[in-house]
Formats: C-alpha cells, sequence, structure tokens
C-alpha cells in the first residue's frame, strides 16, 4: 500500500526537497505552500500540489478533506512551512510578531488538528514538526522566530504524551544553518523594522552570523533525516543536525545562561 504524506513549504528550500525524496521513495506527496507555480513544477506521478496558506483554517481543512477524500488516508504530515521575522524586540511591531506565531504556531497547529482524527482512527501516523536550534536557545534580534520555535518544541513534546498510546508519532527535526531561500526573506524582513541606530552593532552581528549561509549544507540533509524518521519503526523524538545545532544546545548546557549569553555577544561582537 502506497503510504501518503502531507508537507508544508513545498514550494522550496527542506520542503521542496524532502516532497521530492519522499515521492522518490515511493510515497504520495501533497505538497503545499502559496506559490502555485512553483508548486507545479514538482507535479509528477507521486507528487500533488495543494496551493494553500498554512493560516487559512478554512483551506487546510478542505486541503485534508482533499486527501481522504481521494486516497482515504494520511501516514505522514510534515509541518515545515516557516519563515523567520528578525529584528530587536522593542522595534518588530507587534502586528509582525503576531504574524510569525499565525504561520509557525498555528500553521501547524491547524495540520495538527486537521489529520489527527484521521491517524486517530488508522491508528497509526507519523507528526514531524521543523523546528530550528533556535528551538532550544534564542540569540539577540531573533527573539520572536525563537520564541515560535521554543513554542513548536512546546507543543510537540505535550503532542506526542497525547498520541503515543493512539498509534501516533510525533517527530521535531531541528535543523541549524541550511542554504535555502529563508535567510534571503529574513534580511528582507528584517529591512522592514526601523531600529534606532544603538542597534547598529545587533544588526551587523546579525548580518555576520547568517553570513555563513551561502557555506551551510542543501536543504537535503534536512529532507535525508526526515525520510529516515518517518521509515523507522521507532522514529526519532528530536533530531538536531547539522553538528552546529546539536554544538549549540550543548554548550548552552554546558556553559549555563550567563557564560552562554557572554559568548553569544563576544562572536556577534556587541
Ligand atoms: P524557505 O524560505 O526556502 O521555505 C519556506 C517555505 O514555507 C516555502 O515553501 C514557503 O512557500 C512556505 N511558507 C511560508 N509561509 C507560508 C504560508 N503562510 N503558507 C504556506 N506556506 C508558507 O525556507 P526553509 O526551507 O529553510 O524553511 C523551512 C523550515 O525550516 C521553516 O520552518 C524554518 O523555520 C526551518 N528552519 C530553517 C533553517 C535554515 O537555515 N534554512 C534553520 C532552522 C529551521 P510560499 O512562500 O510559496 O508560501
Amino acid at each position: 500500500m502506497q503510504r501518503i504524506a502531507l508537507v508544508t513549504g513545498a514550494s522550496s528550500g527542506i520542503g521542496r526537497a524532502t516532497a521530492g525524496l519522499l515521492a522518490q521513495q515511493g510515497f504520495y506527496v501533497f505538497a503545499m505552500a502559496r506559490r502555485e507555480e512553483r508548486l507545479e513544477q514538482i507535479r509528477s506521478d507521486n507528487i500533488e500540489p495543494l496551493p494553500l496558506d498554512v493560516t487559512d483554517i478554512a483551506a487546510v481543512n478542505a486541503a485534508v478533506a482533499h486527501v481522504i477524500a481521494t486516497k482515504g488516508r494520511i501516514d505522514v504530515l510534515v509541518n515545515n512551512a516557516g519563515y523567520g521575522q528578525l529584528g530587536t524586540l522593542e522595534c518588530v511591531s507587534v502586528e509582525a510578531a503576531h504574524r510569525q506565531f499565525e504561520v509557525n504556531v498555528f500553521g501547524y497547529a491547524h495540520f495538527i488538528q486537521a489529520v489527527l482524527p484521521h491517524m486517530r482512527e488508522q491508528r497509526s501516523g507519523c507528526i514531524v514538526n521543523v523546528s530550528s536550534v533556535l528551538g532550544k536557545i534564542s540569540l539577540p534580534g531573533f527573539g520572536w522566530y525563537a520564541a515560535s520555535k521554543h513554542a513548536v518544541e512546546a507543543l510537540s513534546e505535550s503532542l506526542r504524551g497525547e498520541v503515543k498510546a493512539l498509534g501516533i508519532d510525533v517527530v521535531v527535526i531541528a535543523p541549524g544553518l541550511i542554504k535555502t531561500e529563508f535567510a534571503e526573506k529574513e534580511f528582507a524582513l528584517l529591512e522592514t523594522v526601523q531600529h534606532p541606530p544603538v542597534y547598529r552593532k545587533i544588526l551587523d552581528g546579525l548580518r555576520r552570523l547568517l553570513a555563513g549561509e551561502p557555506q551551510a549544507p542543501g536543504p537535503e540533509i534536512i529532507a535525508n533525516a526526515i525520510l529516515k524518521a518517518v521509515t523507522r519503526s521507532i522514529p526519532p523524538v528530536r533530531h538536531a543536525l547539522p553538528w552546529d545545532s546539536k554544538a549549540a544546545v550543548i554548550s548552552r548546557w554546558l556553559l549555563g545562561a550567563r557564560l552562554f549569553a557572554w559568548a553569544v555577544r563576544k562572536q556577534m561582537r556587541i
């Protein structure tokens, strides 16, 4: 029986690589994002585009109803659609912060609530929530994004306990810096935030941190981790990769809050 997967944020980066890899491995993939023309580029026998905005509950419910009507089941949900609202806490507007949570947190919740009744009925399923290294630590200038990913981690941990006995697994994938469209969009959003000159060093520090993106690994490394997670009989609870994602969390734990904050300021030169 062909396994059925839903992948959000499939028009670029990690989601696109994951949709392609799952399809190549025999899954039937419903690929979702807002940019329809981008989704059409990956349409194949095993990939069906479903253009939608994850903040639109009616569209999410309609998409899941379509999946059930045509395929009758949902084996895997990959919650991945997201973006990073950069900027200091003082200067990012509350409206922009709300939008960050609408997409990165409530967007995931909309899909979880829509697929769970079907996974419960099947008594099987795997929900993969793509978090971030910033799901466990936070950095200056990344506050709202890190808060949204911390929320994803907390919700995933609760959900795991709630659905384990129902035969459903919950996996968190926590990428470090990955080469996708993500950093470019973060910079564009940062430009929309008005910062007084006192924050210049922080903005320069942010740019320095993200300057490593062109050398970062491509999204295939995360797609591979997701494939492994959803095909293992005992999936991992949380998989942080590449090494910098693991190392950051271990350093925070080893150094403690004060020393870690000092090391971050040193690295960002702020
Ligand atoms: P990309 O910007 O390349 O991809 C983001 C995807 O999310 C796009 O397909 C975009 O599609 C989709 N998306 C954004 N907003 C919405 C929306 N409202 N409704 C539907 N789809 C939406 O970035 P990545 O592939 O890097 O990001 C994927 C995930 O990985 C995100 O959750 C991100 O936080 C996480 N991550 C990324 C890291 C990195 O360094 N790249 C590091 C750590 C975590 P469209 O615009 O067409 O709607």
